[in-house]
């Protein structure tokens, strides 16, 4: 550029909107249309985030704030000109910031979204709300914005314009533009009820009543001669105080909800809520939501957690949600307002302190208290509860070990004796149901419903009403490791080790089963000839009644679906070998019993008995084809 450019000619830069902003706005503006409201909601809270922002950077460099130290944000309508200005005095945004803020989609939120979309999902308010592609939701009611900043602590401010069709401009504003941002927004012919004053009053006190910061209007005038001064007055139209400071008493069951949408960006009503205050050596205020739908993406989330906000004495510092509260419980969102911790505090503080263990230790325990109160008071709401985020509380078994039992408690399983998946009980009813001489409880696990509920395991404890819990989701072999005991009983896995059923009352057919083991016993030694090191051993079962073989581990060996777990993620999994029961009263040993010695066909006998086992269990065969093979010659021969 040369030297010579008279000054007086302000520079304008055009610049285009990232690819994905266009789709991004289009998006908002069509699945919003019928939701037009939400706009307000969005530029408020963006304009108390860059207050927030402010106040959190002056903690550090007070001269940030000095110049103005009120923070407000003002709402006015021009009628005539077809105007609705939001202004702010937060944190503002430099030339750069307003080029990446508002020109691309620079945050993880709008990026998740695109790539739901590009999954398949169906755009709606719903999914929109959960990322917050906020600011873009003004085009849903204006059809050109101005936003005019300036960052603090900067002299140069700028304005960024856009009419939303696949460009914006930058231009230079007036020295004398005050700290913060304003937004213009050119009302659309369609949406002139946002022209009136009532209309945005009644819009802030719906949605926005909670902003912990005045949001200011002009006050409306008595009559036509007091407008003109009236308008130069305003009055704060919100509570402007933090909800969560303010008495159970004064709160309204509205309150809670427009403020969970505000923190969790839900559009739906949560499922609950506590809202505490403690004091002694630590001093704290929580409030902590539960949702009633998992967010869509929920499961990716575990390692970017966000939803718990941490404001040290009403100052917002950071998402604190994987420092305060446990992965298990990441559906749980809100806030936690310390009055302790230092304002300096940075994340790798927050990981070590002793104050956010203490507090971490708080949140749980009323997290699961929230939980059990539904699961108490309100099971057909547990159901709900349970089908979106049972498969995460889960995880609580092994990840929380001094609340395990807190955790077993809220578990609920479909069993043996449910005639459904979502027929499901909690171990309490299953105790409470248990009969005659039995001690412990019996689960089974396998890879879907029906692998469980079919499994040939269970055939003996079936046969002598025995209910078991079916486990059948991806997560419960996993947690099946951490499961112990519960209430003094005993859990065990009808899969692995022996079962005695003896204990069972089952005294009087010992001596028959020992017959029938003994009788048996050369064949054994011939099947287990034939397999070779396939299988760990060979034994008689006592858990079969209808079917002809099965496979079970050691007590303490991996189970084989885990194995095949570890298999799948690539990893080494330590090989355990089956065990093979076989059932010696079935029609199919019998016949092998029945064979000479050196039937040849013994080998394809014992393998396929092998590998029908390995079927049922969900597994995967070796060799297909030679399976395959094998089943056919013995069904031609
Ligand atoms: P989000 O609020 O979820 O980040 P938005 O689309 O609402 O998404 O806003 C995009 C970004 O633009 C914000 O993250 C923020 O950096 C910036 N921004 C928007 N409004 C303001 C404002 N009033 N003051 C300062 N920065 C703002
Ligand atoms: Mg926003």
């Amino acid at each position: 550029m040369s030297t010579d450019t008279p000054a007086a000619t302000p520079t304008v830069e055009t610049h285009a909107f990232q690819a994905d902003v266009q789709q991004v706005l289009q998006l908002v503006i069509h699945s919003l249309y019928s939701n037009k409201d939400i706009f307000l909601r969005e530029l408020v809270s963006n304009a108390s985030d860059a207050c927030e922002k402010l106040r959190f950077e002056a903690i550090a460099d007070p001269a940030l704030m000095a110049d103005d130290s009120e923070l407000t944000i003002d709402l006015a309508v021009d009628a005539d000109a077809r105007t609705l200005t939001l202004r702010d005095n937060g944190i503002g945004m430099s030339h750069d910031e307003l080029v990446q803020n508002l020109g691309t989609v620079a945050h993880s939120g709008t990026r998740r979204f695109l790539d739901s979309i590009a999954a398949g999902q169906k755009v709606d308010a719903q999914l929109i709300g959960q990322f917050g592609v906020g600011f873009y939701s003004a085009f849903i009611v204006a059809d050109s914005i101005a936003v005019t900043s300036r960052r603090a602590g900067h002299d140069d401010a700028w304005i960024w314009r856009s009419t939303g069709d696949g460009q914006f401009s930058i231009e230079p504003a007036s020295a004398d533009t005050p700290r913060g941002t304003t937004l213009q927004l050119h009302i659309r012919e369609d949406a002139s009820d946002y022209l009136q004053a009532w209309k945005l009053r009644s819009l802030v006190r719906t949605y926005s009543d909670h902003v912990g910061f005045p949001i200011r209007m002009a006050k409306p005038a008595a009559n036509e001669d007091a407008e003109a001064e009236a308008a130069t007055e305003l009055e704060v139209v919100n509570q402007a105080s933090a909800l969560w400071t303010r008495p159970k008493t004064e709160l309204s069951d509205d309150d809670y909800k427009a403020f969970y949408k505000h923190v969790s960006h839900d559009f739906a009503d949560p499922l609950a809520w506590t809202h505490n205050r403690v004091e002694g050596n630590q001093n704290f205020t929580s409030l902590l939501f539960l949702p009633e739908h998992a967010p869509f993406d929920f499961q990716h989330s575990r390692d970017e957690r966000k939803g718990l906000k941490l404001y040290i004495k009403r100052i917002f510092i950071m998402d604190a949600a994987e420092q305060m509260l446990p992965a298990y419980l990441r559906f749980a969102s809100g806030v936690i307002d310390s009055d302790d911790l230092p304002l300096n505090v940075s994340r790798e503080l927050l990981q070590e302190s002793k104050q956010v263990e203490r507090i971490k230790g708080a949140l749980t325990k009323r997290v699961l208290d929230m939980i059990e109160k539904i699961a108490r008071d309100e099971p057909e709401k547990y159901t709900g509860f349970w089908n979106a985020f049972g498969a995460t509380l889960k995880e609580g078994v092994a990840e929380d070990a001094s609340n395990r039992e807190r955790v077993l408690k809220l578990l609920r399983f479909p069993t043996t004796r449910s005639e459904s998946a979502e027929q499901r009980v909690s171990l309490d009813d299953y105790i409470g149901r248990m009969a005659g001489l039995q001690e412990d409880i019996y689960y089974i696990t396998a890879e879907s419903w029906n692998a469980a509920r079919n499994h040939p395991k269970l055939e003996a404890l079936k046969a002598r009403g025995i209910e078991v819990l079916l486990m059948h989701e991806r997560i419960d072999d996993w947690m099946s490791g951490y499961l112990h005991e519960y209430e003094g009983k005993k859990l065990r896995n009808v899969a692995k080790g022996e079962i005695d059923l003896d204990k069972l009352g089952d005294a009087q057919d010992k001596a028959k089963q020992e017959e029938t083991a003994k009788a048996a016993a050369p064949l054994v030694e011939r099947i287990k000839a034939a397999l070779g090191d396939k299988v760990k051993d060979v034994r008689v079962s006592n858990r079969l009644v209808d079917s002809a073989a099965c496979l079970v581990v050691d007590e303490y060996d991996m189970s084989l679906q885990m194995q095949r777990l570890f298999q799948a993620a690539g990893q080494a999994a330590p090989a355990s070998q089956p065990i093979l029961e076989i059932n010696p009263e079935h029609a199919l040993l019998q016949r092998l019993q029945a064979a000479p010695d050196d039937d040849a066909r013994t080998a394809d006998y014992a393998t396929l008995l092998f590998e029908q086992a390995m079927l049922a269990e969900g597994g995967h065969l070796d060799d297909p084809a030679a399976f395959i093979a094998r089943m056919n010659r013995l069904l031609v021969g």
